[in-house]
Formats: structure tokens, C-alpha cells, sequence
């Protein structure tokens, strides 16, 4: 795959090249049953059409899939973990570790550590990235406000969405859950009413305040729900229950989910099904996170994994993403925030098959993010962002997957530097 220098800006075509099955139309020809390869022509920074190649040569093709989203992110805490103190295992003394870390969170700190995430997402093909902004009180807090001016420094770029995540607490008084969603209401069209739902803080009224609120601004909301292998906990299924009693409107992710994975299957099940009549409902599994912080002992190998039931949820219907979550933080000493790492623990510690035809969506339909819930990227006037990976045969995908070259508005970037050459 060599870009044209030739090309007028914005303007391009790759051909022969292996797009996901999930993103063809399905009368898509195949030859020997594998999909044909497909040629993609692009003028002014939008896709103009992307047509069968019936007799593109059958050896390795490049890879291309449309631009990646991180669906899950904490740019307000990411890279911390240097200057964090030796701390429990698990979530609770995450959280608490970060408490300590805020007293260092300036406007300055702030604005370096999350510009350093946007970098490393954009570096990694991602268009879209949502993060969460912890609130400590009931107005918006500093990392809020350049969260913001952030979206508008990286416009074109990475499209960044807000999501307040706000302890649930704070929704006991049904006034103060109202001034919440007001205030993010007013911050503008990228902001997402969120919260922290765990049987620690659980409480039925709260949750209903929260979600009151949001539909009384008409806000979408992203939930850390169920973050945890208590059986007990009850969520996501009263999330469930309450978009379905209020005729939510707006998009509700319920991200982790960890529960359902511990509770006994026809329970879970239940829950899915009712998820499965709700469809403003997506699920968000957050996999390197789970599996750090779940079942999480000093000295003991863990024995649960703590990812949800990510295949029960797509078998119903119900939109299913990956995202990163922590990156070098109290969370995740580690992490990265290229949403193919967190896709390819997926992979494996859900057991998905086909990862390139069938699951690679979970890190691709941004339209599961919105309103537009059918949108399928790469459709003629879509914008021309793409990913394209080393010539491999699919079932080598994500394995042999580090090194890609992207695509955005329709100009090749610059390859990363510090890409390592797949095999
Ligand atoms: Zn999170």
C-alpha cells in the first residue's frame, strides 16, 4: 500500500484491500468463501464509494478497517502512576489512591497528561475518544473545563466527548440532581451525564434522581455499573428497569458489567433479555481493567475474569464495544490507549471468534455512540478515516496488528515512529 503523492488533498483510493464482513453489504461477492477484496475511492475527505474487486490477486491483503473509537477513557488520571504511592489491590483502594493523586491535579498537570493521552489516541487511529471527568462536588471541576477546550484544540483530529462522572451520592436529593444535569447540559453537545453505580454506594432513589435528570436535558449517560463480581449487585438491571418505566429517549452505555458474569446465568440472561427490548441501551466492556482489578488478591492467582457477557448481550441484539479504560494510573499501572490492545484481551479472555469479520465493530461504530445507532461507517459521503494494517490473511488479526497507517480526512499520516513491524 503506497499513498499517491500525486493525490489532490483529501483525495484518494486504495485497492484490493480486506475490509470486515460487518462492513460490506451482504451481497458482498466471495470467491472460495472469503469476501473479495474491495477497492475504496475517496475525493474531498469523504468516501465516495467502495465497490468489489472481483479479481484482485487472492494473496495477502492489507487489513483496512474504519477509524478506530476509544469508547472508554480517564484522561484526568491517566499517568499518575509514577507519583502514586504503594496502594491496595482492587478497585476500592484504586479509588482511594486516586483521592490522595488529585491534590496535584492543576489546571497545567491536568492539560499535559491529557493532551499525552489524545496524542497516544490519535497515534493509535482513533476519531473519537470519550472520557470521564471524576466530579468531586456538583459543579463541574477543572479537568471538566479543559476537557473541553481540549475538543475544540483537537477538532478534526480526535473527536472528544465529555462524560461527568459523578459519585451517586450526589443524586440522593433530587434538586442537586437536577443542577447536575443543568450544568452539564450546558457545557454543550459533546457532554454525557454519567456515575458510579456499586452495591458500596448503591441506592435505588439516587439512581432514579440521576436518571430523571438526564432525561428531563435530554442527555445520553455512561454508567461505571456493576463494577465488581458481587452477585448482589443490581445495577444494570435497574438501569434496565427505569429506562424502560421513564421512556428514556437518550443513549444509555452501562460500561463494565461485571456482575452479570457472577450472578447465576438465568438471572444475567434475564437481564439481557430486558436490556435487549431497550435499544438505546449499548454495553461497554472494558477488559484490562477487569482483569486487574476483579477478583483482585495479594498472592493469589485470581480465578475470575470479571469480563461481562459480552457474547449472550451481541447474540440478543444488544450493541457491544470495547474500550481501555485506565491508562497508568492507580487502576491500571499500565494500560494504553489504542483500543485495539483492549480489543485483543477481549479477544481472548472472552473467547470471541472471527475478531477482524464479526467483533472488530466493538472498535469502530461510533454511531454506538450516538443516536444514529445504524450508521455504518465507510458508506458514500462518510468521512475517509481508515486504519491500515500490514497485508496478513484475517485470522492473523489483531495478533499481528502493531503496525497500521491512518488515514484522516482523506491525507495519510505521517506512520508512527515507534511502530513495531508485524511479522
Ligand atoms: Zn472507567
Amino acid at each position: 500500500m503506497t499513498p499517491n503523492p500525486n493525490a489532490p488533498p483529501g483525495c484518494g483510493q486504495l485497492q484490493g484491500v480486506r475490509l470486515p464482513a460487518w462492513c460490506l453489504p451482504p451481497d458482498w461477492p466471495r470467491h472460495d468463501g472469503e469476501l473479495a477484496a474491495a477497492r475504496i475511492v475517496w475525493r474531498h475527505g469523504v468516501i465516495e464509494e467502495v465497490t468489489p474487486q472481483e479479481h484482485a490477486d487472492k494473496a495477502c491483503r492489507h487489513l483496512v478497517l474504519p477509524a478506530l473509537v476509544q469508547t472508554h477513557a480517564h484522561l484526568d488520571k491517566a499517568f499518575t502512576i509514577a507519583r502514586t504511592p504503594p496502594h491496595g489491590p482492587g478497585l476500592l483502594a484504586a479509588i482511594e489512591a486516586v483521592i490522595q493523586d488529585r491534590q496535584h491535579w492543576s489546571a497545567e498537570d491536568l492539560r499535559e497528561r491529557m493532551t499525552q493521552g489524545l496524542q497516544a489516541a490519535s497515534e493509535a487511529g482513533v476519531a473519537l475518544l470519550r472520557t470521564h471527568i471524576d466530579w468531586m462536588d456538583t459543579e463541574p471541576p477543572i479537568a471538566w473545563q479543559i476537557a473541553g477546550e481540549l475538543a475544540q484544540a483537537w477538532a478534526g483530529r480526535v473527536r472528544l466527548e465529555r462524560v461527568a462522572l459523578v459519585p451517586l451520592r450526589f443524586f440522593s436529593d433530587r434538586a442537586m440532581a437536577m443542577r447536575i444535569a443543568s450544568a452539564v447540559h450546558a457545557s454543550g453537545h459533546d457532554a454525557v451525564m454519567g456515575g458510579f453505580i456499586h452495591t458500596s454506594n448503591w441506592s435505588h432513589e439516587a439512581l432514579n434522581h440521576l436518571m430523571q435528570a438526564a432525561l428531563s436535558r435530554d442527555l445520553d449517560l455512561d454508567l461505571h455499573v456493576d463494577e465488581e463480581l458481587n452477585p448482589r449487585a443490581q445495577g444494570v438491571a435497574a438501569v434496565v428497569r427505569l429506562a424502560s418505566e421513564l421512556k428514556f429517549s437518550g443513549v444509555i452505555a452501562c460500561s463494565h458489567a461485571c456482575a452479570l458474569a457472577a450472578q447465576p446465568t438465568a438471572q444475567a440472561l434475564a437481564t439481557l433479555d430486558a436490556m435487549a427490548r431497550q435499544p438505546q441501551i449499548r454495553l461497554i466492556s472494558l477488559p484490562a481493567t477487569n482483569l486487574l482489578l476483579q477478583d483482585a488478591q495479594i498472592g493469589i492467582t485470581p480465578r475470575q475474569r470479571g469480563i461481562t457477557l459480552v457474547q449472550e448481550a451481541r447474540a440478543r441484539g444488544i450493541p457491544v464495544l470495547f474500550g481501555s479504560d485506565n491508562v497508568q494510573d492507580p487502576f491500571c499501572h499500565g494500560g494504553s490507549f489504542d483500543p485495539l490492545q483492549a480489543f485483543t484481551l477481549g479477544v481472548y479472555a472472552a473467547q470471541l471468534d472471527d475478531p477482524f469479520d464479526s467483533w472488530s465493530d466493538s472498535i469502530c461504530r461510533p454511531g454506538w455512540l450516538s443516536r444514529a445507532p445504524h450508521a455504518l461507517p465507510l458508506t458514500k459521503g462518510a468521512p475517509a478515516e481508515l486504519v491500515c494494517f500490514e497485508p496478513q490473511p484475517a485470522c492473523s488479526w489483531p495478533a499481528w496488528s502493531t503496525s497500521r497507517r491512518i488515514l484522516q480526512k482523506g491525507d495519510w499520516r505521517e506512520p508512527r515512529q515507534n511502530a513495531i513491524k508485524a511479522h
